[in-house]
């Protein structure tokens, strides 16, 4: 794992007002962690990102904005309160809590790291005619890797869905692995641990014990006919939203990958019965394609199958993304079937069907979600941003990101603070600021000015000179190649606009 790199980016995130850990007066909250003026700026980009894509692109997809707090059978009914568990395992020496599957899934990810070395070792030894996929195909040794993997894979599957917990710990033990801070393979029972967090609310009569939702998906469910009816949908059609959902995560580490409160962006697609595994294909595709509009290289994702199953779902895949440490899931794709509109007819005793005039027949549809987490989202896009660059006499650290979800589109610099500058700075902010977020910054010489802004991910900086007054233009240095270019202050606009607008982002996807 490339720790060194992800301890600077968690670092940058606190000097540059991305990221702040929650509470941190008082010693910080574990697991829970707050945003900054950038970064609030960038995760509010990124949701917008998703939001448009889903309801501006697809006139089939609707929005939603439901609350956190919900009836309480809603979660007996989708079976978090039965089934909504992490298998736990304990080290009786380190008294640390590790979730048993992730000791087991990381384990896999050292093989995949060994596969990964064979394969380098043996492209430096067969040069320019080296077929990677070739030898993977036929080399024992990363064959045998392979089939471990799939061997581990299977037994734990078997394991988690039979609920078998004695063998996931024997798999734990017959691996040989140890506690990753200690070294020691003193093991507890593997036991489950419920992740939702209760409250209680009063009632006329008498306290009601609430949970945070888990998930913003089963406010979609229980109101699919209300906004079915409401915005006139056909099937098949999408309800989106982005919200809140709390877990209580035993496990939390890597920063903000897995936190106690965290945002979703959802989208559950309802379609006809039989047709599903056509949709789940065809979200499949478009949600890789949303990903790496962002710019973010193909090799940097893979798709992994579930090898757990939860319970709502007939075919289940992670989008996975390549951080320092390692691949991991960012985004769900799940083909939930009828399960959770069911079990909600069940338990409220209404029915949640629809009638569909083309084959005369009412039915309970099937859901095909794709479910990301807004976070991971923001710490995929920050470390595929940062970049340390060696320059000449220096070095400087610059996030290069797609500059539609860069948090300060522009920064205006006037040269000095005097001789007119800083009034034809003033003017261009005050033309500049409907649209984008631009900052005036006149502090500190032009070089360190520039450095702050390409530690921002700023994609222009705009510099007003003495020549300025008299030609009515400006220097417009791109964040990337550094490059600079004279151009007329009345072009500004436009070149902003081009490269920074959602709407120039979302206008690749079609
Ligand atoms: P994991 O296996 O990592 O616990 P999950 O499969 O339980 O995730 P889902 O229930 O499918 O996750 O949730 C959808 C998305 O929500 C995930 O892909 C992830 O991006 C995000 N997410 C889930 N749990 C957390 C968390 N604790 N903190 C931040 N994001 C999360």
């Amino acid at each position: 794992m490339n720790a060194d790199i992800f301890e600077k980016i968690i670092a940058h995130c606190k000097e540059y007002g991305f990221v702040f850990p929650s509470s941190e007066i008082y010693g910080g909250q574990a697991a829970v962690y707050d945003y900054g003026p950038n970064g609030v700026e960038l995760k509010n980009k990124l949701r917008q990102y998703w939001y448009q894509s889903m309801t501006r692109l697809h006139s089939n997809v609707v929005g939603l904005d439901s609350s956190i707090f919900m009836h309480p059978t809603t979660w007996k009914a989708s079976g978090h309160v039965d089934g909504f568990n992490d298998p736990m395992i304990d080290n009786k020496d380190s008294k640390k809590r590790y979730r048993a599957d992730v000791l087991v899934e990381d384990y896999q990810e050292k093989i995949r790291g060994k596969i990964k070395k064979e394969l380098t070792k043996a492209a430096k030894r067969f040069g320019e005619d080296f077929d990677p996929k070739m030898y993977a195909e036929t080399n024992p040794r990363v064959q045998g890797y392979h089939t471990q993997i799939k061997e581990i894979d299977a037994r734990l599957k078997a394991g988690l869905e039979n609920s078998d917990l004695a063998d996931v710990k024997a798999l734990i033990e017959e691996l040989g692995i140890g506690c990753p801070v200690s070294g020691s393979k003193n093991w507890t029972e593997v036991r489950q641990f419920n992740l939702m967090y209760s409250t209680q609310m009063s009632a006329t009569d008498g306290e009601q014990v609430l949970y945070l939702r888990p998930e913003t998906a089963q406010g979609i469910f229980v109101n699919f006919l209300n906004v079915q009816k409401t915005s006139r949908q056909k099937l098949p059609f999408g309800i989106a939203q982005t919200g809140k959902a709390f877990r209580n995560e035993i496990v939390a580490r890597q920063f903000i990958m897995r936190m106690k409160e965290f945002e979703q962006l959802e989208m559950q697609f309802f379609c006809r019965p039989g047709t599903e595994m056509e949709w789940y294909e065809k979200w499949k595709e478009s949600r890789i394609k949303w990903h790496k509009a962002l710019g973010t290289p193909e090799a940097k994702y893979r798709f992994h199958d579930h090898v757990k199953m939860a319970h709502y779902a007939n075919a289940a895949v992670d989008i996975e993304y390549e951080f320092p440490f390692g691949f991991k899931e960012v985004e769900g794709i799940h083909s939930r079937t009828d399960f959770d509109l069911k079990q909600h007819e069940e338990h409220s005793g209404k029915k949640l069907r629809y009638f569909d005039p083309e084959i005369n027949e009412s039915y309970v549809p099937y859901v095909v979600e794709t479910s990301i987490g807004l976070d991971r989202l923001f710490l995929l896009n920050l470390c595929q941003a940062y970049t340390e660059e060696k320059l000449e006499n220096e070095s400087r650290i610059v996030l290069k990101f797609h500059p539609a979800i860069a948090p300060i589109s522009a920064a205006i610099l006037p040269l000095v603070k005097k001789d007119g500058l800083p009034e034809i700075a003033e003017t261009l902010y005050k033309e500049l600021k409907f649209d984008f977020n631009v900052h005036i910054e006149d502090k500190d010489s032009i070089g360190r000015r520039y450095r702050r802004m390409d530690a921002l991910g700023t994609p222009f900086c705009i510099t007003i000179d003495h020549d300025s007054l008299a030609n009515q233009d400006c220097t417009i240095r791109y964040r990337d190649s550094m490059e600079q270019k004279r151009v007329k202050l009345s072009e500004v606009k436009a070149i902003i606009e081009a490269e920074t607008s959602m709407s120039s982002l979302l206008k690749t996807l079609v």
